[in-house]
C-alpha cells in the first residue's frame, strides 16, 4: 500500500502491518513467521545487508537442545517462500516509535502496525586503532584471513567464544592470548575443564576434524559479492572459519602463549613505541608493525590485535525521540512477550536484553539457537496480541541449553553450568578422563541444576532429564558420575 503525505513530510510512506528490522537469524525467522501465520498481510523485512540467512534442517536433539544448518542466502528465496513477504535492502535510519514509522537510509518510510527490531550486536573494540580488529561478518572474517596469511604473531583479547575457537584454529602465527580471568574460555567453562582443554593446544590438530554435529554455517558468497556491508552485516556463528584457512606465515601448528588476569593497557603504532620510554627497557622486541602494553606490565610487538571481548547491541537508529529503556548490556530491554516499553515494538536476537524474570534454569546468552528461539517466540507474541489470545513464555526458555564444539570437542551446556548466581549454595562433581571427556554437574539442595559435558559423553538427554525434573538426588552421592553405571538405566 503506498499513502503520500505524512504529517510534516512530503515522502511517499509505504504501509506494511508487520515490520522485521535485521536480515540475521532472529529477523528472518521472525518475518517467516508472521509471513506464515498472517499470509493475507504484507510483512516486510528491512536489512541492510544483501544476503539473508536462514536457518535450514532443524533438528531436535533432545527435549531443549536444537542442531541446525544455516545459511547466507539471497533475500529472493524467501520472497519465493512467502508471497506476502517482502526484503527491503536498506538500513534503517530513525524511529518515531510515537508515530509507527521509520525511515530508512535512502530516505524512505515504512509505517508498521508491529515492529520487530533484530538488528544484532557488533564487536566491542577495545579501541580503535587500524591494527585492531573484531570479527563479526562475513567480511570481517576474510579481512582477518588476510592479514593472518603475513602475520607471524597476533595477539588475541578476549575469554570468550569466538577467542576460544581463534586460538584453537589458528595456526602458522605466534598467538598471545590475553585474558583477564585465571582460566581459559571463562565464559563457557570453570579453571577444571580450562585444564582439561589446554592441552589441546600444545599437540598438533588432528588433519580432519571429527564430523562436526552442531549447526553449520554456509557462506552462499558467489551469488552476491557484496554480501555483508562493511557496517551492517549480520553476526557469523558457529563454523564461522570452516571454509577459510586461519594459516599465518610460519610453518608451525599451534604456538599459543597464554598471558593470565591481565588486559591491554596501551596499543601503540610502530612509530609511537620507538618514541616512548617503553622502547628504552623493551628495545629487544624486534620491529612490528604494532606494539600491546598488558596490565601486568608486559610488551608484545606483533602484526595485529585481535579483539574479541564481547558484543555491543545495535541499537543507535532507534533511540534517539523514544523511550526505549535499555539493560546494563546496552540491549533494548524486553518483557516477557518479547515488547520494549515502546507500544507495538517487539525485539529479540542479540539486540535485545532478557527483562523478565528468568526461570532458575535459565540465562540469556547471545548465541545462535536463542537468537532463532526469540525471533520465533516474538513472531508468536505479536500474532497473540493482534488476535488477542493468550500466549505462555515460550518452553525454550526454561532451561538453558548449547551444543557446540571447541578445541574438536563436542561439548554440552545445560542449566546453571557454571553455577551462574548460585553463590556457595551448590556442590560441584566432576569427572575427567584426560584427552577424553570432562563431565561437570552442579548440585544446589540434592537437585541438579547445570551441567557441563566435553567430549562424546552421550550423557545430555539423561541429565536435561534430571535437571528439569529437579528430582532429589542425595541419596546417589558421587555414583551419579560412576563411569561403571549405565545412567540412563538408572533412572528408567
Ligand atoms: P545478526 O545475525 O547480527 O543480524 C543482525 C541483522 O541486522 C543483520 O542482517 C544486519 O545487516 C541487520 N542490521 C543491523 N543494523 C541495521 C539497521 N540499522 N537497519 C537494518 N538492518 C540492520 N553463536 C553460537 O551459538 N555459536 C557460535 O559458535 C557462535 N560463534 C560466533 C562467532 C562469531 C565470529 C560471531 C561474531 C558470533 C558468533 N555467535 C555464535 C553468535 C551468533 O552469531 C549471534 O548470536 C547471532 O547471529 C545473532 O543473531 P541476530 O539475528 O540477533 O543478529
Amino acid at each position: 500500500v503506498e499513502l503520500s503525505g505524512m504529517a510534516g513530510s512530503s515522502q511517499v510512506e509505504k504501509h506494511f502491518r508487520f515490520v522485521v528490522v535485521g536480515g540475521g537469524i532472529s529477523g528472518v525467522t521472525c518475518a517467516e513467521q508472521l509471513a506464515f501465520q498472517f499470509p493475507g498481510d504484507e510483512v516486510a523485512l528491512l536489512t541492510a545487508a544483501p544476503l539473508v540467512k536462514t536457518v535450514t534442517n532443524l533438528k531436535q536433539v533432545s527435549k531443549t537442545l536444537e542442531e541446525f544448518d544455516v545459511e547466507e542466502q539471497p533475500s529472493s528465496i524467501l520472497e519465493e517462500k512467502y508471497p506476502n513477504l517482502k526484503v527491503i535492502h536498506s538500513a534503517v535510519r530513525v524511529l518515531r516509535a510515537k508515530q509507527h514509522v521509520l525511515q530508512t537510509e535512502d530516505g524512505h518510510n515504512f509505517r508498521y502496525e508491529k515492529l520487530c527490531v533484530c538488528t544484532g550486536a557488533r564487536p566491542k573494540l577495545l579501541i580503535e586503532n587500524p591494527h585492531v580488529l573484531g570479527i563479526r561478518d562475513t567480511d570481517s572474517a576474510q579481512d582477518f584471513q588476510k592479514k593472518l596469511c603475513k602475520a607471524k604473531r597476533i595477539i588475541v583479547i578476549g575469554n570468550g567464544g569466538i577467542a576460544l575457537e581463534l586460538v584453537y584454529e589458528v595456526e602458522g602465527c605466534e598467538v598471545i592470548w590475553a585474558i583477564k580471568d585465571k582460566a581459559i574460555g571463562n565464559t563457557f567453562f570453570d579453571a577444571g575443564a580450562a585444564q582439561f582443554l589446554i592441552p589441546s593446544l600444545e599437540v598438533e590438530k588432528p588433519e580432519k576434524t571429527l564430523p562436526c554435529k552442531r549447526a553449520r554455517y554456509t557462506i552462499e558468497r558467489a551469488v552476491n559479492p557484496k554480501a555483508g556491508s562493511l557496517d551492517h552485516g549480520s553476526a557469523l556463528g558457529p563454523d564461522w572459519h570452516q571454509g577459510i584457512s586461519l594459516r599465518g606465515a610460519e610453518e608451525v601448528s599451534h604456538n599459543v602463549h597464554v598471558e593470565y588476569e591481565c588486559e591491554i593497557e596501551a596499543v601503540l603504532s610502530q612509530h609511537d613505541f620507538m618514541q616512548s620510554p617503553l622502547y628504552t627497557q623493551n628495545s629487544d622486541l624486534g620491529t612490528w608493525p604494532v606494539y600491546a602494553q598488558l596490565t601486568n606490565g608486559k610488551v608484545y610487538g606483533c602484526d595485529f590485535i585481535v579483539s574479541a571481548t564481547g558484543v555491543v547491541p545495535n541499537t543507535e537508529p532507534f533511540l534517539q525521540g523514544n523511550n526505549f529503556e535499555l539493560a546494563e548490556d546496552h540491549g533494548l530491554r524486553v518483557d516477557e512477550h518479547m515488547r520494549t516499553c515502546e507500544p507495538d515494538v517487539y525485539a529479540a536476537g542479540d539486540v535485545c536484553s532478557a527483562g523478565w524474570e528468568p526461570s532458575p534454569l535459565w540465562q540469556q546468552m547471545r548465541l545462535w539457537t536463542q537468537a532463532r528461539q526469540m525471533g520465533f517466540y516474538a513472531a508468536r507474541c505479536i500474532a497473540a496480541h493482534v488476535l488477542e489470545e493468550a500466549i505462555e513464555l515460550d518452553f525454550c526458555f526454561e532451561l538453558f541449553s548449547h551444543i557446540t564444539r571447541f578445541f574438536n570437542y563436542k561439548v554440552v551446556l545445560l542449566g546453571k553450568f557454571n553455577a551462574q548466581g548460585l553463590g556457595l549454595d551448590h556442590k560441584l562433581l566432576v569427572r575427567c578422563t584426560k584427552g577424553l571427556e570432562y563431565v561437570k554437574v552442579v548440585l544446589s539442595r540434592g537437585r541438579m541444576v547445570g551441567a557441563v559435558l566435553i567430549g562424546d559423553t552421550d550423557l545430555e538427554e539423561t541429565f536435561e532429564n534430571l535437571i528439569l525434573n529437579q528430582m532429589d538426588l542425595s541419596s546417589y552421592g558421587e555414583e551419579l558420575l560412576n563411569p561403571d553405571i549405565d545412567i540412563e538405566d538408572y533412572f528408567d
